[in-house]
C-alpha cells in the first residue's frame, strides 16, 4: 500500500491533492504522511516482536516535532545526537527513559542536559568522552548508563561519505582498546555504568552481510566482555537500511530482523535498533513549481523554486530522487536537469533526467524527501526555509510555518557605534 500516487491526473498525499496544499500553502513544501510514518515504525516494532527490543528513530532523518510525536505516540525511543534533538525529542512527549544519546563530539553542557533528562544510555565515541560524562555524572551525582561505540572495520558498501564502520572514519573506537576502555570504566570509573554494546557501520546500505558481519564482531566483544565480569544488556545494532530512491531492493525490515535475530538466539541482550532514514524517507516528498524552462543549446533546465539549500542530497551526494508532475500531462517528454535558483553550479535536483515536459507556473513531486531533506536545509542565499505539512487521510495540517523575511534576520543586529567612511 502507498501512501502517494495519482488519482486520476492528479498527484495525492494520502487523500489530499498535492494541489490543495500548494494552494494553502505554496512551495517549496515538504509533504509527509502520517500513515507511512507509523506503517514504518510497525514494521520495524513487527520485525523483532519475538525478542525484547527497542526502536530508536534517529531524530536527525527528520526532527520535524510532529514527525517525533508521531513515533513517540506508537512507542519509539530516540537516537539523539545533540542537545537540540533532546530538546526537540522531551518537546514531543518522548520517555527520556527510550533516548540513546550518540555522536562524536558531545559537549559538557549537551552530556549535563541529557544526564539531567535521565535518558537510558551514551554511545560513547572516544576514551575522552568516556572520562567526560563520568566526571560530569560524578559532579551531578548520577550514574551514567554506558555503552562503547565499536568500529567493528565493515564495509558497508555505500556512498564514502555515509560509510562510517570503516578504521579511517572518525566514528567509534576500535575493538582492541573498547575492551580496555571497558575494563577501566568498570575497574575506575564509579559514575558510568556501562550497560550496552554499540555500532553504526553506515547508511543507505542495501544488503544484509554487512550488518551480519558487524553483529559476528560484535557477538565476539559481547563474550570477550561477560568474561571480564561486565553486565552487558543492550546490543545498539545502530541505523542504515537503505530505501528506494531509484531501483535499489534492500532489505524489508522483516527480513532484517529475521537475520539479526537468528544471530543474536540465546544471547539473553535487549536490542536496539536507530534506524532514520528507512522511518521517514519514503514518506516524505518536496513539491516545487517550475519557475522557468530553458533551452540551452546543449542542455534543457527546468529551473525550479526548490533549491540545494532545501534539499541538499543530489548536490552533496549526487543522490537520485525520482520527480513526478503535480498535474499528469500529456505523454510529452523531454531530457533536463532540474535547477534551483541558487548561485552554485552544484544546485540541481536531477540531472539529464526524462521528464514530462512541464512549464513554467506547473509543479513537480521530489520524491522520497522525508529523510536528511528539511533536517539538512539551509538559509543559504538567504531563502526562507520550506514550510512542511502533514497528511492524515482527508486533512493536512502545517507542522512547520515557511520562514518569513524577518526569520532569515533574527539574532542579527546592526554593529552601534559611529558611521565609519
Ligand atoms: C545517522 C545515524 C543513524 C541513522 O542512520 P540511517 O541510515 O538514517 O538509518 C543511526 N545511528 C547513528 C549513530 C547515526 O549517526
Amino acid at each position: 500500500m502507498h501512501f502517494f500516487g495519482y488519482r486520476g491526473k492528479s498527484f495525492y498525499a494520502e487523500g489530499v491533492p498535492f494541489e490543495k496544499i500548494i494552494k494553502e500553502c505554496g512551495t517549496p513544501v515538504y509533504v509527509y504522511s502520517l500513515k507511512t510514518l507509523k506503517r514504518h515504525y510497525k514494521a520495524y516494532d513487527a520485525a523483532f516482536s519475538k525478542v525484547e527490543h527497542l526502536i530508536c528513530y534517529s531524530i536527525k532523518a527528520n526532527s520535524n516535532i510532529s514527525v517525533l510525536k508521531a513515533f513517540a505516540d506508537e512507542g519509539s525511543g530516540f537516537d539523539i545526537v545533540s542537545g537540540g534533538e533532546l530538546y526537540r525529542a522531551l518537546k514531543a512527549g518522548a520517555d527520556p527513559g527510550r533516548i540513546v544519546f550518540s555522536g562524536v563530539g558531545k559537549r559538557e553542557d549537551e552530556i549535563e542536559y541529557a544526564l539531567k533528562s535521565r535518558i537510558l544510555m551514551f554511545n560513547v565515541e572516544s576514551p575522552q568522552e568516556l572520562k567526560a560524562v563520568n566526571d560530569i555524572a560524578g559532579r551531578l551525582r548520577k550514574k551514567a548508563g554506558i555503552a562503547i561505540r565499536v568500529n567493528p572495520n565493515v564495509d558497508a558498501k555505500t556512498h564514502p561519505y555515509i560509510s562510517t564502520g570503516l578504521k579511517k572514519n572518525k566514528f567509534g573506537i576500535e575493538t582492541g582498546q573498547a575492551i580496555k576502555e571497558y575494563i577501566n570504566a568498570k575497574n575506575n570509573l564509579k559514575n558510568v555504568v556501562p550497560i550496552g554494546i554499540d555500532c553504526h557501520i553506515g547508511s543507505q546500505i542495501t544488503n544484509i552481510e554487512p550488518f551480519i558481519d558487524a553483529l559476528r564482531k560484535t557477538k565476539e566483544l559481547l563474550a570477550t566482555l561477560r568474561k571480564e565480569g561486565l553486565e552487558i544488556k543492550y546490543l545498539d545494532m545502530g541505523g542504515g537500511l537503505g530505501i528506494t530512491y531509484d531501483s535499489e531492493t534492500p532489505p524489508h525490515p522483516s527480513r532484517y530482523g529475521e537475520a539479526v535475530i537468528e544471530g543474536t538466539k540465546g544471547l539473553g541482550v535487549t536490542l536496539i535498533f536507530e534506524p532514520g532514514r528507512s522511518m521517514v524517507g519514503n514518506a516524505g516528498v518536496l513539491a516545487t513549481k517550475v519557475v522557468y524552462t530553458k533551452e540551452g543549446t546543449e542542455k534543457n533546465f527546468i529551473i525550479v523554486d526548490a533549491a540545494m539549500n532545501d534539499l541538499a542530497r543530489p548536490s552533496l551526494y549526487g543522490s537520485y530522487h525520482a520527480i513526478k508532475a503535480v498535474k499528469e500531462r500529456s505523454k510529452e517528454e523531454i531530457t533536463a536537469d532540474v535547477v534551483g535558483p541558487i548561485c552554485e553550479s552544484g544546485d540541481f535536483l536531477a540531472k539529464d533526467r526524462i521528464l514530462p515536459a512541464v512549464k513554467a507556473g506547473e509543479y513537480l513531486a521530489v520524491m522520497s524527501a522525508g529523510a536528511y531533506g528539511f533536517s539538512m536545509s539551509s538559509n543559504y542565499n538567504t531563502r526562507p526555509r520550506a514550510a512542511e505539512v502533514m497528511v492524515d487521510g482527508k486533512d493536512f495540517q502545517v507542522i512547520r510555518e515557511r520562514e518569513t523575511l524577518a526569520h532569515l534576520i533574527k539574532g542579527e543586529s546592526l554593529m552601534k557605534g559611529k558611521k565609519r567612511k
